[in-house]
């Protein structure tokens, strides 16, 4: 079956067409500037040359015709006809604790999706109206909601609540819901098939290093703590986020910087991070260039960065009494070697020794830790559209 995987923002739309049985990508692409002036549709088929259509798109309905158009075109589409769409996968970043799952999309899972609008008002409304568009377009076709928070659903209460008063969880469901849950769900698994051990009894930190950045304490195949929190912006130095920070500097930067709380948020998400440690990018490619010419706001950058990550693999070994891997994946994670390194020269005292020939290597799944290591490190490259494809297929399948 062909499964149309769908990541839908306020203003974009990626999607991937996978054949499910092959595991294969048939088409890929983006569309872009949706609403706004300019927008344009990125489509690149299998075995073809990437296409660029500039085109209005006033709205996702618009957006999803021109993918669907793409993907049946005579010349350059993969398929003949819609009738070869067997199911739509939806990434949904916010399940809150309604779903600790997968599932098919009905009229009353929309409506139990926006009741979880309001802990992700910048993504939920958007996954919502991407569902709406492929309604539209392909109304007998169908879907299945695959959530971010969702394979976190497992965190005992230990990890999740947060030290406020409990009232605030009762009242308004504050809580650890963390988040990049399908990418840590694939990787987790991953590393025990590379490994040959039995998911169910092995315990595993991923750390998924990329823009946005989370580390997950997999344990017996579940989500046992995780470092994002109420929203994404807890835990790890990010591209642009601050991660943790004492929360009375919010007051105290408002009253210095005379910004109002949105003001401050907006700081927070948007220009720190590594952005702000370095005042220029949030690139590591750039960041890395920057160290090996001699600038030192770059380095100590990174030094800051690791230092957060090694942090929480350390609570996380406390918190499931050891570790048997450790999984680095997404862009930095996969493609950077020089924070994998620094960050394992934390960790000596686990028995973790990396193989730097390994630690070299790139774009595919090898474990980066010496025979000897007591711990095994991996890099596991993240796939979590394919991820999306498959539990769709299985819901679809038994539907
Ligand atoms: P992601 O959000 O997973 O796309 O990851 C984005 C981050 O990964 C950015 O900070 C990039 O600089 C970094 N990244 C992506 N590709 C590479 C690469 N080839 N080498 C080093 N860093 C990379």
């Amino acid at each position: 079956m062909n499964i149309l995987v769908i990541n839908c923002g306020s203003s974009s739309l990626k999607f991937q067409l996978i054949d499910s049985k092959a595991e294969e990508v048939l088409a890929k692409g983006l569309c872009e500037r949706i609403g706004i002036e300019g927008s344009r549709l990125v489509y690149e088929p299998e075995n073809g040359e990437k296409e660029v259509t500039e085109a209005p798109m006033p709205n996702h309905t618009q957006a999803v015709k021109m993918v669907l158009d793409a993907l049946i075109n005579e010349k350059t589409g993969v398929i003949k006809s819609l009738d070869e769409v067997g199911a739509v996968g939806h990434r949904i970043v916010h399940g809150g604790e309604k779903f600790a799952s997968s599932t098919i999309i009905t009229d009353e899972v929309i409506e139990a999706i926006k009741e979880c609008n309001e802990l992700a008002p910048l993504h939920n409304p958007a996954n919502l109206i991407g569902i709406d568009a492929c309604k539209e377009n392909m109304p007998n076709t169908p879907m299945v909601g695959v959530f971010d928070t969702a394979f976190h659903q497992t965190m005992p209460e230990k990890a999740y609540l947060y030290g406020l008063p409990y009232e605030y969880y009762e009242k308004y469901k504050i809580r650890r819901y963390g988040f990049h849950g399908t990418s840590h769900s694939y990787v987790s698994k991953k590393v025990a098939d590379i490994l040959g051990k039995p998911y169910d009894n092995l315990k595993t930190i991923v750390c998924h290093l990329g823009n946005g950045a989370s580390v997950c304490a997999v344990k017996d195949g579940k989500s046992v703590d995780t470092s994002m929190g109420l929203t994404p912006l807890e835990g790890l130095i990010m591209g642009t986020r601050s991660g943790d920070i004492d929360p009375a500097i919010i007051e105290f930067i408002a009253h210095k910087e005379k910004l109002s709380i949105d003001e401050v948020m907006n700081v927070l998400n948007k220009k720190s991070g590594v952005f702000g440690l370095t005042g220029k990018t949030s690139d590591f490619r750039d960041i890395m260039a920057a160290k090996d010419a001699g600038d030192e706001r770059a380095e100590h950058t990174l030094n800051v960065y690791c230092y957060r990550v090694a942090k929480y693999i350390g609570a996380y070994v406390a918190a499931m009494n050891g570790v048997d891997a450790i999984a680095f994946t997404a862009g930095l994670g996969e493609n950077n070697g020089y924070v994998r390194k620094t960050v394992c020269e934390y960790l000596g005292y686990l028995g973790v020794e990396i193989d730097d020939a390994q630690n070299d290597k790139r774009g595919e799944d090898i474990i980066i830790s010496t025979d000897n290591s007591k711990v095994k490190v991996l890099v596991v490259p993240t796939n979590e559209e394919l991820k999306i494809a498959r539990e769709t297929l299985e819901l679809v399948s038994k539907n």
